[in-house]
Protein backbone atom coordinates (compact mmCIF):
# COMPACT_ATOMS: atom_id res chain seq x y z
CA UNK A 1 0.00 0.00 0.00
CA UNK A 2 1.57 3.03 -1.08
CA UNK A 3 1.42 5.94 1.72
CA UNK A 4 1.42 9.70 0.67
CA UNK A 5 5.08 10.36 2.23
CA UNK A 6 6.25 7.50 0.00
CA UNK A 7 8.70 8.55 -2.73
CA UNK A 8 10.96 7.61 -5.26
CA UNK A 9 14.44 9.18 -5.93
CA UNK A 10 16.17 8.38 -9.20
CA UNK A 11 19.98 8.95 -9.03
CA UNK A 12 22.75 8.69 -6.34
CA UNK A 13 24.67 11.96 -7.11
CA UNK A 14 24.96 14.99 -5.52
CA UNK A 15 21.46 16.29 -6.07
CA UNK A 16 19.11 13.04 -5.53
CA UNK A 17 21.04 12.56 -2.28
CA UNK A 18 20.45 15.82 -1.54
CA UNK A 19 17.07 15.62 -2.04
CA UNK A 20 16.61 12.12 -0.20
CA UNK A 21 18.33 13.70 2.72
CA UNK A 22 15.75 16.74 2.87
CA UNK A 23 12.82 14.47 2.70
CA UNK A 24 13.70 12.13 5.39
CA UNK A 25 14.61 14.61 7.27
CA UNK A 26 11.06 15.64 7.08
CA UNK A 27 9.59 12.14 7.78
CA UNK A 28 9.07 10.87 4.00
CA UNK A 29 9.91 7.41 3.38
CA UNK A 30 12.28 7.58 0.63
CA UNK A 31 13.82 4.99 -2.14
CA UNK A 32 16.51 5.87 -3.84
CA UNK A 33 17.58 4.29 -6.54
CA UNK A 34 20.95 4.37 -8.59
CA UNK A 35 22.33 2.75 -11.64
CA UNK A 36 26.11 2.43 -11.13
CA UNK A 37 27.36 0.08 -8.39
CA UNK A 38 28.55 3.40 -6.45
CA UNK A 39 26.74 6.51 -5.43
CA UNK A 40 28.43 9.56 -6.53
CA UNK A 41 27.33 10.27 -9.94
CA UNK A 42 29.76 12.59 -11.48
CA UNK A 43 31.54 13.39 -8.49
CA UNK A 44 32.59 10.01 -7.15
CA UNK A 45 36.68 8.41 -6.08
CA UNK A 46 38.02 5.08 -6.19
CA UNK A 47 40.93 3.80 -4.42
CA UNK A 48 44.41 3.38 -6.72
CA UNK A 49 45.42 0.21 -5.80
CA UNK A 50 48.84 0.70 -6.66
CA UNK A 51 49.49 3.86 -4.32
CA UNK A 52 46.99 3.73 -1.93
CA UNK A 53 45.53 7.22 -2.90
CA UNK A 54 41.98 8.01 -3.49
CA UNK A 55 41.46 9.29 -6.76
CA UNK A 56 38.33 11.72 -7.64
CA UNK A 57 37.32 11.52 -11.38
CA UNK A 58 38.00 15.41 -11.64
CA UNK A 59 39.61 17.46 -8.80
CA UNK A 60 36.29 19.26 -7.59
CA UNK A 61 36.53 22.69 -5.99
CA UNK A 62 34.10 24.05 -3.45
CA UNK A 63 33.59 27.60 -2.36
CA UNK A 64 32.72 29.28 0.49
CA UNK A 65 29.66 30.41 -1.07
CA UNK A 66 28.32 27.38 -1.41
CA UNK A 67 25.79 27.73 1.47
CA UNK A 68 23.27 25.09 0.15
CA UNK A 69 26.06 22.20 -0.28
CA UNK A 70 28.06 23.12 3.28
CA UNK A 71 24.69 23.17 4.49
CA UNK A 72 23.81 19.56 2.87
CA UNK A 73 27.60 17.79 4.21
CA UNK A 74 26.52 19.41 8.46
CA UNK A 75 23.35 17.56 8.22
CA UNK A 76 24.91 14.34 6.72
CA UNK A 77 27.70 15.27 9.42
CA UNK A 78 31.22 15.27 6.76
CA UNK A 79 31.45 18.91 6.99
CA UNK A 80 34.68 17.78 8.38
CA UNK A 81 36.20 16.04 5.85
CA UNK A 82 36.58 19.59 4.49
CA UNK A 83 39.27 22.09 3.69
CA UNK A 84 38.65 25.76 4.32
CA UNK A 85 40.67 28.07 3.33
CA UNK A 86 40.36 31.33 5.26
CA UNK A 87 40.99 33.44 2.18
CA UNK A 88 40.82 33.47 -1.67
CA UNK A 89 44.83 32.87 -1.98
CA UNK A 90 45.70 31.76 -5.52
CA UNK A 91 48.93 31.48 -7.53
CA UNK A 92 48.66 32.55 -11.29
CA UNK A 93 51.98 31.57 -13.27
CA UNK A 94 52.69 32.34 -16.88
CA UNK A 95 54.88 30.72 -19.21
CA UNK A 96 58.47 32.37 -18.83
CA UNK A 97 57.80 32.29 -14.75
CA UNK A 98 56.04 35.11 -14.12
CA UNK A 99 53.73 34.80 -11.11
CA UNK A 100 51.22 37.04 -9.79
CA UNK A 101 49.00 36.09 -6.77
CA UNK A 102 45.21 36.65 -6.67
CA UNK A 103 45.23 37.12 -2.77
CA UNK A 104 41.88 39.04 -0.95
CA UNK A 105 42.41 41.16 1.75
CA UNK A 106 41.85 41.14 5.44
CA UNK A 107 39.04 43.56 4.85
CA UNK A 108 35.11 43.11 4.53
CA UNK A 109 33.87 42.09 1.14
CA UNK A 110 33.88 43.61 -1.66
CA UNK A 111 37.13 45.34 -0.72
CA UNK A 112 38.66 42.21 -0.16
CA UNK A 113 38.17 41.57 -3.30
CA UNK A 114 38.89 44.64 -5.04
CA UNK A 115 42.40 44.93 -2.43
CA UNK A 116 42.70 41.38 -4.76
CA UNK A 117 42.67 43.24 -7.98
CA UNK A 118 44.64 46.00 -6.97
CA UNK A 119 47.65 43.62 -6.02
CA UNK A 120 47.75 41.69 -8.75
CA UNK A 121 51.22 41.52 -10.53
CA UNK A 122 50.46 39.59 -13.91
CA UNK A 123 47.92 42.96 -14.97
CA UNK A 124 49.42 46.62 -15.43
CA UNK A 125 47.44 49.19 -12.80
CA UNK A 126 45.51 50.55 -15.30
CA UNK A 127 44.26 47.45 -16.06
CA UNK A 128 43.69 46.20 -12.73
CA UNK A 129 41.68 49.04 -12.65
CA UNK A 130 39.60 47.87 -16.41
CA UNK A 131 38.57 44.90 -14.39
CA UNK A 132 37.73 46.54 -11.25
CA UNK A 133 35.44 48.80 -13.06
CA UNK A 134 33.61 45.48 -15.10
CA UNK A 135 32.98 43.74 -12.30
CA UNK A 136 31.45 46.94 -11.10
CA UNK A 137 29.56 47.52 -14.79
CA UNK A 138 28.50 43.22 -14.17
CA UNK A 139 26.76 43.83 -11.19
CA UNK A 140 24.78 46.84 -12.00
CA UNK A 141 23.88 44.87 -15.30
CA UNK A 142 22.65 41.70 -13.10
CA UNK A 143 20.52 44.24 -11.32
CA UNK A 144 19.24 46.38 -14.21
CA UNK A 145 19.19 44.46 -17.64
CA UNK A 146 19.90 40.46 -16.36
CA UNK A 147 17.67 39.48 -20.17
CA UNK A 148 20.96 41.28 -21.78
CA UNK A 149 23.83 39.35 -19.95
CA UNK A 150 21.12 36.33 -21.18
CA UNK A 151 21.64 37.55 -24.45
CA UNK A 152 25.54 37.86 -24.17
CA UNK A 153 28.92 35.41 -24.35
CA UNK A 154 31.48 36.08 -21.85
CA UNK A 155 33.31 37.04 -24.62
CA UNK A 156 30.47 39.53 -25.77
CA UNK A 157 30.57 41.20 -22.50
CA UNK A 158 34.23 42.02 -22.26
CA UNK A 159 33.89 43.71 -25.44
CA UNK A 160 30.90 45.43 -23.86
CA UNK A 161 33.23 45.95 -21.27
CA UNK A 162 35.99 47.22 -22.64
CA UNK A 163 38.73 44.70 -21.62
CA UNK A 164 41.60 43.80 -23.52
CA UNK A 165 43.98 40.98 -24.26
CA UNK A 166 45.65 40.53 -21.14
CA UNK A 167 42.47 41.06 -18.44
CA UNK A 168 40.68 38.15 -20.69
CA UNK A 169 43.80 35.72 -20.39
CA UNK A 170 45.21 36.61 -17.02
CA UNK A 171 41.65 36.94 -15.41
CA UNK A 172 38.55 36.66 -16.82
CA UNK A 173 38.65 33.76 -19.01
CA UNK A 174 40.67 31.23 -15.76
CA UNK A 175 37.73 32.68 -14.19
CA UNK A 176 35.04 31.45 -16.67
CA UNK A 177 36.62 28.20 -18.37
CA UNK A 178 36.50 27.04 -14.45
CA UNK A 179 33.00 27.87 -13.09
CA UNK A 180 30.98 27.35 -16.35
CA UNK A 181 33.38 24.75 -17.82
CA UNK A 182 33.26 26.39 -21.52
CA UNK A 183 34.79 28.45 -24.21
CA UNK A 184 34.23 32.00 -22.78
CA UNK A 185 33.36 32.80 -26.85
CA UNK A 186 30.11 30.60 -25.87
CA UNK A 187 29.64 30.64 -22.07
CA UNK A 188 26.44 32.56 -21.14
CA UNK A 189 27.79 35.82 -19.20
CA UNK A 190 24.78 36.02 -17.25
CA UNK A 191 25.55 32.93 -15.46
CA UNK A 192 29.95 34.42 -15.19
CA UNK A 193 27.46 37.48 -13.39
CA UNK A 194 26.42 35.45 -11.02
CA UNK A 195 29.27 33.63 -10.09
CA UNK A 196 31.02 36.88 -9.66
CA UNK A 197 27.81 38.34 -7.64
CA UNK A 198 27.78 35.31 -5.09
CA UNK A 199 31.76 34.94 -5.05
CA UNK A 200 33.47 38.29 -4.79
CA UNK A 201 30.19 40.51 -3.98
CA UNK A 202 29.30 38.92 -0.47
CA UNK A 203 31.38 37.81 2.83
CA UNK A 204 35.58 37.38 2.51
CA UNK A 205 34.70 33.91 3.20
CA UNK A 206 32.70 33.33 -0.08
CA UNK A 207 35.56 33.84 -1.93
CA UNK A 208 38.04 31.15 -0.62
CA UNK A 209 38.56 27.95 -1.59
CA UNK A 210 36.94 24.52 -0.14
CA UNK A 211 37.68 21.01 -1.29
CA UNK A 212 37.81 17.73 0.44
CA UNK A 213 40.94 16.07 2.09
CA UNK A 214 39.43 12.81 1.51
CA UNK A 215 38.50 11.12 -1.72
CA UNK A 216 35.24 12.42 -2.79
CA UNK A 217 32.95 9.44 -2.87
CA UNK A 218 34.25 9.35 1.63
CA UNK A 219 33.08 13.02 1.66
CA UNK A 220 28.89 12.62 1.16
CA UNK A 221 28.18 9.27 -0.29
CA UNK A 222 27.81 6.74 2.35
CA UNK A 223 26.82 9.41 5.43
CA UNK A 224 23.78 10.81 3.03
CA UNK A 225 22.61 7.26 2.09
CA UNK A 226 22.79 6.51 5.83
CA UNK A 227 21.25 9.30 6.81
CA UNK A 228 18.36 8.39 4.20
CA UNK A 229 18.30 4.50 5.90
CA UNK A 230 18.31 5.33 9.19
CA UNK A 231 14.98 7.53 9.09
CA UNK A 232 13.33 4.62 7.10
CA UNK A 233 14.37 4.74 3.60
CA UNK A 234 16.01 2.53 1.20
CA UNK A 235 19.05 3.05 -0.99
CA UNK A 236 19.86 0.48 -3.64
CA UNK A 237 22.41 0.25 -6.77
CA UNK A 238 22.80 -1.70 -9.31
CA UNK A 239 19.14 -0.71 -9.54
CA UNK A 240 18.53 1.04 -13.49
CA UNK A 241 15.34 2.66 -14.09
CA UNK A 242 14.42 1.81 -17.49
CA UNK A 243 11.35 4.01 -18.00
CA UNK A 244 8.12 5.32 -16.09
CA UNK A 245 4.38 4.34 -16.27
CA UNK A 246 1.51 6.81 -16.01
CA UNK A 247 -2.30 6.37 -15.08
CA UNK A 248 -5.38 7.78 -16.72
CA UNK A 249 -5.09 10.97 -14.70
CA UNK A 250 -1.48 11.21 -16.09
CA UNK A 251 0.34 10.46 -12.51
CA UNK A 252 3.04 8.31 -12.54
CA UNK A 253 2.34 5.41 -10.52
CA UNK A 254 5.44 3.28 -10.72
CA UNK A 255 9.00 3.56 -11.90
CA UNK A 256 10.24 0.06 -14.21
CA UNK A 257 13.74 -1.25 -13.58
CA UNK A 258 15.67 -2.73 -15.85
CA UNK A 259 15.63 -6.36 -13.82
CA UNK A 260 11.51 -6.18 -14.75
CA UNK A 261 10.89 -4.88 -11.13
CA UNK A 262 8.33 -2.07 -10.39
CA UNK A 263 8.83 0.78 -7.58
CA UNK A 264 5.71 2.46 -6.34
CA UNK A 265 5.47 5.96 -4.96
CA UNK A 266 3.47 8.82 -4.62
CA UNK A 267 5.94 11.06 -5.67
CA UNK A 268 8.79 10.71 -7.86
CA UNK A 269 11.98 12.91 -8.03
CA UNK A 270 14.26 12.10 -11.51
CA UNK A 271 17.50 13.14 -10.16
CA UNK A 272 19.40 12.38 -13.77
CA UNK A 273 21.54 13.72 -16.06
CA UNK A 274 19.56 16.12 -19.14
CA UNK A 275 20.07 12.71 -21.58
CA UNK A 276 19.80 10.24 -19.40
CA UNK A 277 16.33 11.98 -18.41
CA UNK A 278 15.33 12.02 -21.93
CA UNK A 279 15.59 7.89 -21.86
CA UNK A 280 13.44 7.15 -18.64
CA UNK A 281 10.34 9.73 -20.04
CA UNK A 282 7.75 7.25 -21.91
CA UNK A 283 6.68 8.29 -25.72
CA UNK A 284 3.67 10.13 -25.16
CA UNK A 285 4.95 12.20 -22.23
CA UNK A 286 8.72 13.08 -24.46
CA UNK A 287 6.52 15.07 -26.58
CA UNK A 288 5.25 17.73 -24.01
CA UNK A 289 7.53 20.95 -24.91
CA UNK A 290 9.01 20.54 -21.25
CA UNK A 291 10.63 17.36 -22.28
CA UNK A 292 10.91 17.65 -26.03
CA UNK A 293 13.74 20.79 -25.73
CA UNK A 294 15.72 19.25 -23.14
CA UNK A 295 17.24 17.82 -26.28
CA UNK A 296 18.92 21.32 -27.03
CA UNK A 297 20.66 21.41 -24.04
CA UNK A 298 24.43 20.43 -24.85
CA UNK A 299 27.45 19.00 -22.63
CA UNK A 300 30.78 20.03 -21.86
CA UNK A 301 33.58 17.86 -20.93
CA UNK A 302 36.74 17.94 -18.52
CA UNK A 303 39.87 15.73 -19.18
CA UNK A 304 41.67 15.26 -15.93
CA UNK A 305 45.39 13.61 -15.67
CA UNK A 306 46.55 12.27 -12.45
CA UNK A 307 50.41 11.98 -12.62
CA UNK A 308 52.32 10.46 -9.86
CA UNK A 309 55.93 11.88 -9.96
CA UNK A 310 58.87 10.49 -8.13
CA UNK A 311 59.17 13.76 -6.32
CA UNK A 312 57.90 16.76 -5.16
CA UNK A 313 57.81 19.79 -7.50
CA UNK A 314 55.99 22.60 -5.48
CA UNK A 315 55.19 23.22 -2.32
CA UNK A 316 51.65 25.08 -3.43
CA UNK A 317 48.11 23.17 -2.91
CA UNK A 318 47.17 24.19 -6.12
CA UNK A 319 48.46 26.60 -9.12
CA UNK A 320 46.81 28.28 -12.27
CA UNK A 321 48.41 28.10 -15.12
CA UNK A 322 47.76 30.90 -17.90
CA UNK A 323 48.64 30.47 -21.82
CA UNK A 324 48.59 26.58 -21.64
CA UNK A 325 46.26 24.03 -22.83
CA UNK A 326 46.58 22.77 -18.92
CA UNK A 327 44.85 25.51 -16.61
CA UNK A 328 44.63 24.01 -13.16
CA UNK A 329 47.65 22.02 -10.95
CA UNK A 330 46.63 20.78 -8.02
CA UNK A 331 49.04 19.17 -5.82
CA UNK A 332 47.02 16.16 -4.39
CA UNK A 333 50.47 15.01 -2.24
CA UNK A 334 50.03 17.85 0.07
CA UNK A 335 46.39 18.62 -0.33
CA UNK A 336 46.05 14.43 1.32
CA UNK A 337 49.66 14.29 3.01
CA UNK A 338 48.55 16.62 5.59
CA UNK A 339 45.71 13.89 5.65
CA UNK A 340 47.30 10.59 5.15
CA UNK A 341 48.52 10.51 1.46
CA UNK A 342 50.71 7.93 0.86
CA UNK A 343 52.53 9.62 -1.99
CA UNK A 344 54.06 12.90 -2.25
CA UNK A 345 54.19 13.20 -5.62
CA UNK A 346 50.56 13.18 -6.39
CA UNK A 347 49.49 15.64 -9.42
CA UNK A 348 46.34 16.86 -10.76
CA UNK A 349 45.85 18.69 -14.07
CA UNK A 350 42.48 19.55 -15.11
CA UNK A 351 41.50 21.35 -18.12
CA UNK A 352 37.90 22.44 -18.58
CA UNK A 353 35.66 22.72 -21.31
CA UNK A 354 38.06 20.39 -22.88
CA UNK A 355 35.97 20.15 -26.47
CA UNK A 356 39.22 20.67 -28.49
CA UNK A 357 41.41 18.10 -26.55
CA UNK A 358 38.74 15.18 -25.10
CA UNK A 359 39.73 12.91 -28.34
CA UNK A 360 42.70 12.69 -27.93
CA UNK A 361 45.02 9.93 -26.89
CA UNK A 362 45.78 9.68 -23.15
CA UNK A 363 49.45 9.20 -24.23
CA UNK A 364 49.09 12.68 -26.10
CA UNK A 365 47.14 14.39 -23.21
CA UNK A 366 49.68 12.98 -20.60
CA UNK A 367 52.68 14.47 -22.48
CA UNK A 368 50.64 17.70 -23.14
CA UNK A 369 50.39 18.41 -18.93
CA UNK A 370 54.06 17.52 -18.50
CA UNK A 371 55.01 20.11 -20.99
CA UNK A 372 53.06 22.74 -19.52
CA UNK A 373 54.36 21.70 -16.22
CA UNK A 374 57.83 21.78 -17.14
CA UNK A 375 57.26 25.22 -19.08
CA UNK A 376 55.86 26.52 -15.74
CA UNK A 377 57.99 24.90 -13.29
CA UNK A 378 61.03 23.61 -14.99
CA UNK A 379 62.41 22.39 -11.74
CA UNK A 380 60.03 19.22 -12.75
CA UNK A 381 61.87 18.89 -15.62
CA UNK A 382 64.15 16.25 -13.63
CA UNK A 383 61.03 14.21 -12.29
CA UNK A 384 60.46 10.38 -13.56
CA UNK A 385 56.74 9.88 -13.86
CA UNK A 386 56.37 7.00 -11.94
CA UNK A 387 52.48 6.20 -12.99
CA UNK A 388 49.81 8.11 -14.86
CA UNK A 389 46.07 8.53 -15.20
CA UNK A 390 44.00 10.26 -17.64
CA UNK A 391 40.01 10.35 -16.79
CA UNK A 392 37.99 12.00 -19.64
CA UNK A 393 34.52 13.17 -18.97
CA UNK A 394 32.92 13.75 -21.96
CA UNK A 395 29.14 14.66 -20.38
CA UNK A 396 30.91 16.30 -17.34
CA UNK A 397 28.78 19.51 -17.03
CA UNK A 398 25.99 21.40 -19.06
CA UNK A 399 26.90 23.63 -21.76
CA UNK A 400 26.56 26.78 -19.99
CA UNK A 401 25.17 28.57 -23.56
CA UNK A 402 22.67 31.20 -24.13
CA UNK A 403 20.65 28.55 -25.22
CA UNK A 404 20.59 26.82 -21.93
CA UNK A 405 19.03 29.40 -20.24
CA UNK A 406 15.36 29.03 -22.64
CA UNK A 407 15.77 25.32 -22.07
CA UNK A 408 16.77 24.63 -18.38
CA UNK A 409 13.96 23.65 -16.90
CA UNK A 410 11.95 24.28 -13.07
CA UNK A 411 11.35 21.50 -10.94
CA UNK A 412 7.94 20.53 -11.66
CA UNK A 413 7.03 19.03 -14.33
CA UNK A 414 3.58 18.73 -16.76
CA UNK A 415 3.05 15.66 -14.28
CA UNK A 416 1.68 16.56 -10.92
CA UNK A 417 3.53 13.53 -9.00
CA UNK A 418 6.64 14.17 -10.90
CA UNK A 419 9.85 16.73 -10.41
CA UNK A 420 12.94 17.03 -11.80
CA UNK A 421 16.49 17.60 -9.88
CA UNK A 422 19.91 17.98 -11.02
CA UNK A 423 22.69 20.41 -11.49
CA UNK A 424 21.13 20.90 -14.66
CA UNK A 425 17.77 22.02 -13.98
CA UNK A 426 17.06 26.14 -13.74
CA UNK A 427 19.02 27.14 -10.29
CA UNK A 428 20.39 30.18 -11.73
CA UNK A 429 23.63 29.00 -11.10
CA UNK A 430 26.60 27.02 -14.03
CA UNK A 431 26.67 23.06 -13.18
CA UNK A 432 27.78 22.62 -10.10
CA UNK A 433 27.99 20.71 -7.34
CA UNK A 434 25.84 23.50 -5.51
CA UNK A 435 23.21 24.20 -8.36
CA UNK A 436 22.98 20.07 -7.93
CA UNK A 437 22.60 20.31 -4.25
CA UNK A 438 19.78 23.27 -4.43
CA UNK A 439 17.62 21.66 -6.93
CA UNK A 440 17.47 18.43 -4.90
CA UNK A 441 16.38 20.53 -2.00
CA UNK A 442 13.91 22.19 -4.62
CA UNK A 443 12.64 19.42 -5.47
CA UNK A 444 12.08 17.82 -1.88
CA UNK A 445 10.87 21.33 -1.10
CA UNK A 446 8.30 20.65 -4.10
CA UNK A 447 7.26 17.12 -3.22
CA UNK A 448 6.48 18.53 0.76
CA UNK A 449 4.65 21.21 -0.91
CA UNK A 450 2.24 18.51 -2.84
CA UNK A 451 2.16 16.63 0.66
CA UNK A 452 1.47 19.35 2.59
CA UNK A 453 4.10 18.83 4.98
CA UNK A 454 5.54 22.04 6.84
CA UNK A 455 9.93 22.42 6.08
CA UNK A 456 11.35 21.14 8.86
CA UNK A 457 13.00 23.79 10.67
C1 LIG B 1 35.64 16.07 -13.84
C2 LIG B 1 34.62 16.96 -13.19
C3 LIG B 1 35.05 18.03 -12.41
C4 LIG B 1 34.10 18.87 -11.81
N1 LIG B 1 34.54 19.88 -11.02
C5 LIG B 1 33.64 20.59 -10.29
C6 LIG B 1 34.09 21.55 -9.34
O1 LIG B 1 35.28 21.80 -9.17
N2 LIG B 1 33.15 22.22 -8.61
C7 LIG B 1 31.80 21.97 -8.76
O2 LIG B 1 31.00 22.58 -8.05
N3 LIG B 1 31.35 21.07 -9.67
C8 LIG B 1 32.23 20.37 -10.43
N4 LIG B 1 31.80 19.43 -11.32
C9 LIG B 1 30.33 19.27 -11.52
C10 LIG B 1 29.72 18.33 -10.46
O3 LIG B 1 30.38 17.10 -10.43
C11 LIG B 1 28.27 18.11 -10.84
O4 LIG B 1 27.63 19.37 -10.90
C12 LIG B 1 27.50 17.24 -9.84
O5 LIG B 1 28.22 16.11 -9.46
C13 LIG B 1 26.17 16.84 -10.51
O6 LIG B 1 25.40 16.08 -9.61
P1 LIG B 1 23.96 15.55 -10.06
O7 LIG B 1 23.43 14.77 -8.93
O8 LIG B 1 23.18 16.68 -10.61
O9 LIG B 1 24.21 14.59 -11.31
P2 LIG B 1 25.01 13.20 -11.40
O10 LIG B 1 26.18 13.26 -10.50
O11 LIG B 1 25.25 12.95 -12.83
O12 LIG B 1 24.01 12.13 -10.79
C14 LIG B 1 23.02 11.48 -11.57
C15 LIG B 1 22.99 10.02 -11.15
O13 LIG B 1 21.88 9.39 -11.78
C16 LIG B 1 22.27 8.07 -12.12
N5 LIG B 1 21.36 7.58 -13.17
C17 LIG B 1 21.28 8.03 -14.45
N6 LIG B 1 20.33 7.35 -15.12
C18 LIG B 1 19.80 6.46 -14.25
C19 LIG B 1 18.79 5.46 -14.35
N7 LIG B 1 18.14 5.24 -15.51
N8 LIG B 1 18.50 4.72 -13.25
C20 LIG B 1 19.13 4.94 -12.05
N9 LIG B 1 20.12 5.85 -11.92
C21 LIG B 1 20.45 6.62 -12.99
C22 LIG B 1 23.70 8.26 -12.59
O14 LIG B 1 24.39 7.02 -12.60
C23 LIG B 1 24.22 9.25 -11.57
O15 LIG B 1 24.79 8.60 -10.46
C24 LIG B 1 32.71 18.62 -11.99
C25 LIG B 1 32.29 17.55 -12.78
C26 LIG B 1 33.23 16.72 -13.36
C27 LIG B 1 32.75 15.56 -14.19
Amino acid sequence: MVDKRDVAIVGGGFAGLSAGVALAERGFRVALVERKPALGGRAYSFQDPDSGDFIDNGQHVLMGCYRETLDFLGRIGTRGGLFFHRNLEIEMLERGGRCGWLRTAAMPGPFHMSAALLRYRLLTARERWRVMAASAQMMRMRRRDPAALERSTVADLMDLLGQGARERECFWYPLATATLNDDPEVSSAALLAEVLKRAFFGRRSDSAFVYSRVGLSDLYCGAAADFIQKRGGVVARHSAVETLELDADNCVTRLRLRDGSALEAANFILAVGAPQLTRIIPAPLAADPYFARLSGLGVSPIVCVHVWLDRVVTDAAFIGFIGTATQWLFNKGKIFTQHGARHGGYLSFVISGARKLVDRTNDELLDLVMNDLRAMIPTASAARIVKALVIKEKQATMAPDLASHRIRPRTATPVKNLFVAGDWIQTGLPATIESAVISGRMAASAVAARVDIPEAA
